[in-house]
Formats: C-alpha cells, structure tokens, sequence
C-alpha cells in the first residue's frame, strides 16, 4: 500500500459561542486614534451611554422572550475600562441580569493597553466581566509614536499581562501596517502577541478611512499603506505562529459592515482577504507534508470544513498545488476530521 502521511489543521478548535456584540463608538476613548473610524466601521455614530442601555435593555429583553440565546455579550468599539462611572457598572449588572436568566453566557469588552489598572480589572471581574479584547495594534515603539497611540510597546505587554494577573481571558489585536512601520515590525508583533498566548487574536491590517487623521497624512503623501499583496502574505506567515501557540485568530481584516467599504480611500482591503490568507497558510501545511511523504502525491483528501478555503479566493491557488503534483480530479472533499496525502 502507498504510504500516506495524515494530518490535521493546525487551528485550534473554536469556542462555542454566538456573540451578541455592542457597539459603543469612541465611548471612553482619551482621544480619537490617527487611523481610527470606528462610527465607519459600525455603521453606528458616537452614541448616548443612556441610549445604549437602553435599547441593549429592550434588546435583551425581547431576545430572553423569544427563548433565543445563550450569548456572550460584547462591548466594542470603544475603551470600556475608562468608560466614567458608573457606565461599567451599569452595562455589566445589566448582562449580570440577564445572565441570571439564561441568555448571557459570557461577557467581553475591548479596551486600550493603556486603560488597564490590575485593580480595575479585578473590580470589573467580580461584577461580572470575563474577558478583555486590547487593541494593542503593535508592540513597536516607533509605529506606536509615530501612529500617536500614546503609549509604548512595554505599556502595551503590560496591558496583557494586566488582564491575565485580573484572571481576565485575554484577546489582542493587532494593526500591521501602521504609520512608523517598517520591515519585520508585524513579523515581531506577531510571535510576541503569539507568546502572550491570548485566548484570540484579530489582525486588521491598517486602512486609510474617510474622515481619519489617517487620511489627511496619505492624502500630503506622508502615508503609505501596505499592498494587498503583502498584506496577504505577512499575515499568511503570522497564522501558524499562532496557531503554534494555541491562539484562534478570529478576524483578518475589517468587515465590511456601515458604510466602511464606500469610505475607505486607500489599503489593503478586500472582501474575501481572510480566505486568501487562510488558504494560503493552509497551502503550507500541505505542502510540508508533500515534503515529508518525499514524492509527488497523487490525492489529498480533504475535510469537507476547509473546501471554501483550500484554493483561496476564486482558485488563485490552483496553480500551486498543481506544482505538488495535486490537479484538481486528485483532490476530494471528504466527511472526515484530518487531512489524508497520498
Ligand atoms: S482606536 Fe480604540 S482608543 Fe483609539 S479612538 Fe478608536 S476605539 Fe478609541
């Protein structure tokens, strides 16, 4: 019998959990960041703390009548850690209300490294909160000056480290591409990000977006933005660097949710750029183990799961397993956990 080399996706398997997200755009932000468009990106303007709650309440109230749910529920697009008093509070006893009830099943925020005094965490722990999003964006001093986030990159481990002393889960997300960026900048925030084991990640390669600081800076030609072509690789080479490290990374690049696609002027942005990139990590994995079976396959069975991700976005990488010697009529989509290479 032909030997045959079997194995598995790399990514750790998911959390079974619908999230129920929250959009709170700018609340409790010191400013507003160079590249940041977070009333684009949600299709939500700044809004009333009081209005929030409000609507959340009625929101939840209907979703508990109609027997929906469980859900984690997800405050974003803010800073929630320096929302002022008493607004943590209210948000989390109202998702402590209804966690009573069945509906709520966890409770995250996103916030900044910044923002993240070890007390505070603790107190927002005990009234209910489980798990922090940072939007570290970069671990790199220089990208980080130069973007204006106005903290450094020890500040930013700090941050981490902060959420994981408060017993807190811990997600990071990361910009590549930012203002101040040079070669092997994403390279370093992603093994870094990778040994922090997060519990997630997201990478959202930096945009050029309509009414941003961003945008001035790319339109007086002082900003460039990476190709997608880059972006795809740079990105492609990151997920296995956490996928090594038991980190799910949930998100490649911005959804195109509000008005976001209308609205971004310039960078790497495209509709189908998490299957490019998902494919082309896969690619690697494959063609490791061709390396290891030591001939030309002549099938790989693939986990019907991974089909809308194996050639990447409309075949682009066709090419590239035929070169492993895999033309289309050898690969088949199999109901089966791991991958088989013959
Ligand atoms: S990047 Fe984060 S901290 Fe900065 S303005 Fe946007 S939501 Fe606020």
């Amino acid at each position: 019998m032909a030997r045959q080399i079997e194995f598995f996706h790399p990514e750790p398997p998911p959390r079974a959990h619908r999230v129920w997200p929250v959009f709170l755009p700018f609340a409790g932000c010191p400013h507003r960041c160079l590249f940041c468009a977070q009333d684009r990106q949600t299709g939500r303007d700044a809004t009333t703390l009081r209005g929030a709650r409000d609507s959340l309440a009625r929101d939840l109230e209907s979703a508990l009548a109609a027997g929906r749910g469980p859900y984690e529920l997800a405050f974003y697009g803010g800073t929630f850690t320096a929302l002022p008093e008493p607004w943590p509070e209210t948000f989390l006893a109202l998702a402590a209300r209804f966690r009573s009830a069945g509906l709520i099943s966890r409770v995250r925020c996103s916030t900044r490294p910044d923002c993240t005094d070890s007390a505070g965490l603790a107190r927002l722990r005990t009234l209910g909160l489980d798990m922090v999003e940072l939007g570290v964006q970069s671990f790199d001093d220089r990208a980080l000056a130069v973007s204006g986030r106005g903290y450094s990159g020890e500040t930013a481990r700090q941050g981490c480290a902060a959420v994981r002393e408060a017993g807190l889960a811990l997600g990071i997300q990361l910009l590549p591409g930012l203002p101040g960026d040079r070669p092997g900048v994403f390279r370093r925030d992603a093994a870094l990000a990778a040994d922090l084991a997060p519990e997630i990640a997201r990478l959202y390669p930096c945009l050029v977006v309509r009414g941003t600081g961003l945008a001035r800076e790319w339109e007086r030609g002082r900003y460039t933005p990476w190709t997608l072509e880059r972006t795809r690789e740079e990105l492609a080479a990151a997920l296995p660097v956490f996928w090594g490290r038991g980190v799910r990374v949930i998100r490649l690049g911005l959804a195109p949710e509000g008005t976001l696609e209308r609205d971004i002027l310039a960078g790497p942005w495209h509709p189908a750029l998490g299957q490019s990139v998902r494919g082309r990590a896969l690619l690697e994995v494959v063609r490791e183990a061709a390396g290891e079976l030591g001939r030309a396959p002549t099938r790989l069975d693939v986990p019907r799961r991974y089909q809308g991700e194996l050639l990447g976005h409309g075949g682009e990488l066709r090419g590239e397993y035929q070169a492993l010697g895999l033309s289309q009529g050898t690969i088949r989509y199999v109901d089966a956990a791991g991958f088989v290479l013959i």
